[in-house]
């Protein structure tokens, strides 16, 4: 009936201006707070499955949002890569990343790789290989010491400018991780090709360890050493996840279970101590 359909509209204009305004509020915030420096990097410990040595931490984004407290990358990163803020977010996570990771190595604490986070826009810019050779020379640290989490969907667009970008951070010394693997479409072709040093399984399959899923992070582990590639394992959150991934030879495990990400003043006390 009319009554009803003018009823339907009057529910989806009043929906749609609020998801609007509430989106355009949150991107005129997401401008203010990069323009303040509102972020601050957590670091989540990545252990070596034998040694349970910690050898790197992945840098994670937080927003401190004056009213709403701390906000989660899931909430603004997809804003600030549709707006285009991510590149100046982005540029900042790495600089700030490479700092931290060579203050650390100065106070002299065991070396560790700092692993940063990349967007798929940040990944297409031009200049970005020059831009972290900028950075490594700013901040001192070596480039041994990063490494880049690209995920799958990145590598599908413009394969030509993808390899020539990977070259150019193998060329600076910089190692390549594939971020969330298994969730995207891989192609095996892209594997032979992509000079990658690791992959990294998504806690999807470590979290829900269903026969096909067991299946496929066994396969994924075979795949990377037959590739020469080392492999990480997210989202441990318990002893049994450990125990299989140690069962199948996994190299690195990240996970709730030996720490969440963390602000810096706590992973200096984390340097201090072996995780158990
Ligand atoms: P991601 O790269 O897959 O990062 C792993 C996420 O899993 C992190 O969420 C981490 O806190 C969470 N996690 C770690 N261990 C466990 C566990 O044992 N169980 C469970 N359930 N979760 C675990 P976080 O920090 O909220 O980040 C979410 C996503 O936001 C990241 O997913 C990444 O895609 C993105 N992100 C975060 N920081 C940045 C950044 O600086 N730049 C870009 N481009 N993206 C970022
Ligand atoms: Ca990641
Ligand atoms: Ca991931
Ligand atoms: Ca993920």
């Amino acid at each position: 009936t009319k009554e009803r359909n003018k009823n339907d509209y009057q529910i989806f204009k009043t929906s749609f201006t609020d998801g609007f305004k509430e989106r355009l509020t949150l991107e005129t915030e997401l401008h203010k707070a990069i323009k303040n420096k509102n972020f601050e990097l957590y670091f989540q410990p990545q252990i070596d499955i034998k040694t349970k040595n910690i050898i790197g931490l992945e840098a994670l984004c937080r927003w401190n949002h004056p009213e709403k407290g701390v906000i989660s990358p899931n909430e603004f990163i997809p804003l600030a890569e549709k707006t285009g803020l991510i590149i100046e977010l982005g540029d900042w996570v790495l600089r700030e990343a490479c700092r931290q990771n060579k203050l650390w190595q100065d106070l002299g604490f065991n070396k560790v790789k700092v692993s940063v986070n990349l967007s798929a826009k940040q990944f297409l810019q031009r200049d970005l290989v020059q831009n972290i050779e900028h950075i490594l020379k700013d901040t001192g640290l070596d480039p041994e010491y990063l490494e880049l989490e690209i995920t799958e969907s990145m590598a599908m667009s413009n394969e030509k400018f993808i390899i020539e970008t990977l070259k150019g951070f193998q060329d600076l010394g910089v190692n390549v991780a594939l971020d969330d693997f298994g969730t995207g479409y891989s192609s095996l072709k892209y594997l032979s090709q992509f000079p990658l040093s690791k992959l990294k399984i998504d806690r999807l399959f470590i979290q829900n360890r269903t026969e096909q899923n067991i299946a496929i992070v066994k396969t994924i582990i075979h795949l990377s050493h037959s590739l020469n590639l080392r492999v990480i394992a997210e989202g441990v959150e318990n002893e049994d996840d450990l125990l299989f991934l140690n069962n199948e030879n996994c190299d690195e495990v990240q996970g709730f279970y030996f720490s969440k990400p963390l602000p810096v003043n706590e992973v200096d006390s984390l340097f201090h101590k072996k995780l158990s």
